[in-house]
């Protein structure tokens, strides 16, 4: 096979049918022995032996768990990766399912499993089919997608972006039906940003309270000079900008006594980077007034999660197109699907183009949703999305 040749759809189906049965037993061996953020080192040894028992001899560990495999054709083409988060989540897996979680408190309750199993699903099936691929292809798959901070950026630091043109992932969504694919142009995870505040007064006497300076009441006011804030912030109206207030502890414990200190937390969530930072500097403002106005110490700090996940419209037009030519009717494609909550590829989309398309897999209404203790997969997906991802590598251009 030619890579400007016509592919044959049913050879290309034959051979993802072939691996099939070792791909279910992977992700059922995955699914079964969870392992959280920066614990994956079975599961590191499970995809390198998957990856070396399908000829893949070029693997490179980054990082103490999780890995990098390549397949190269010649230097001088493009580059491709394909990324796959490896780990599970800290919380029980309460299905009834024989390969549920033999590790108590443990699971794999965002489907890091199927994305790792199809990675590999696409390695294997495109070394089967032995075609002359456009591309070099890189496989990441990368650890700790879940915590802040993450794996992505640790692996950038480890060079796996050097050369690479573009990147690709899936995500799996309980929230599309089975069948529907979002191939959607522009932002598809916002950014998570976790706002602190410390106020610190006076504390004393409830009965006394011109002897002290209460934070509570400078705690109200700059919690309604926020929220108004935000909510009045100049924008394009497509964009998001969500804060909550999540939490809030006073230093004391008893109900007559004016506490020394407040502390408060929050999230914001937004679209873009800069409008995150637009905020986050006018935050910073309203506590210095109210610093001033109330004469309390305001400490104010926040924690940005990975930014967010943009999806390159090149990429995407190319996908819809090489979709209708050479699957029609496979999947039912939508096109305006976003998260408001973050996934840490955005780091990656900082440097490379690349896109994150998500793959519903809900059967019906009940289907449990992402990070539940319930959460499972219908196992179809999995043939689904290595066909998709073959199809896309195989009709690849830089047009
Ligand atoms: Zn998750
Ligand atoms: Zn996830």
């Amino acid at each position: 096979l030619k890579s400007n040749q016509i592919f044959d759809i049913k050879k290309i189906e034959a051979v993802i049918t072939g691996l099939l049965p070792e791909l279910i037993a992977f992700r059922r061996e995955l699914h079964g022995e969870p392992e959280i953020a920066w614990e994956e080192h079975k599961t590191t040894s499970k995809i390198e032996n998957f990856l070396k028992n399908h000829g893949l001899q070029r693997i490179a560990f980054p990082l103490k768990t999780g890995l990098v495999a390549e397949m190269v054709r010649d230097r001088n083409i493009p580059y491709l990766g394909l990324r796959a988060e490896i780990d599970a989540l800290p919380i029980p897996d309460e299905k009834k399912v024989d390969y549920r979680s033999v590790y108590p408190g443990m699971c794999h309750a965002c489907g890091h499993d199927i994305h790792t199993t199809v990675v590999c699903g696409v390695a294997a099936a495109l070394q089967v089919l032995d075609v002359e691929l456009p591309l070099n292809l890189r496989f990441l798959f990368q650890p700790a997608e879940e915590p802040i901070p993450s794996g992505a950026p640790r692996m950038i630091e480890k060079g796996v972006l050097d050369n690479l043109n573009e990147l690709w992932a899936m995500h799996v969504d309980p929230n599309l039906p089975f069948g529907t694919l979002s191939l959607t142009e522009g932002w598809v995870n916002a950014q998570s940003i976790r706002l602190n505040w410390e106020i610190a007064g006076r504390g004393g006497h409830s009965a006394q309270p011109e002897l002290s300076n209460n934070p509570i009441p400078v705690c109200a006011r700059l919690i309604q000079d926020i929220q108004r804030m935000v909510t009045d912030f100049n924008g394009i109206p497509e964009d998001i900008k969500i804060l909550a207030f999540t939490r809030i502890f006073s230093s004391d414990t008893s109900y007559n006594t004016i506490p020394d200190n407040v502390r408060m937390t929050a999230t914001l969530r937004v679209n873009k980077e800069e409008l995150g930072q637009q905020m986050i500097s006018r935050v910073q403002q309203i506590c210095a007034e109210n610093e001033k106005k109330e004469s309390v110490k305001i400490k104010f700090t926040f924690i940005a999660g990975a930014p967010p996940v943009v999806n390159d419209l090149h990429l995407i037009r190319r996908f819809k197109s090489n979709l209708q030519r050479t699957l029609p009717g496979h999947f039912r494609v939508v096109e305006n699907i976003r998260s408001r909550g973050g996934d840490d590829f955005g780091w990656y989309m900082k440097s490379v183009s690349g896109v994150l398309i998500r793959f519903g897999i809900a059967r019906d209404k009940n289907q449990p949703l992402l990070h539940t203790t319930r959460f499972d997969v219908p196992e179809e997906i999995i043939s689904k999305a290595i066909l998709f991802f073959i199809i896309q590598i195989l009709n690849w251009n830089d047009a």
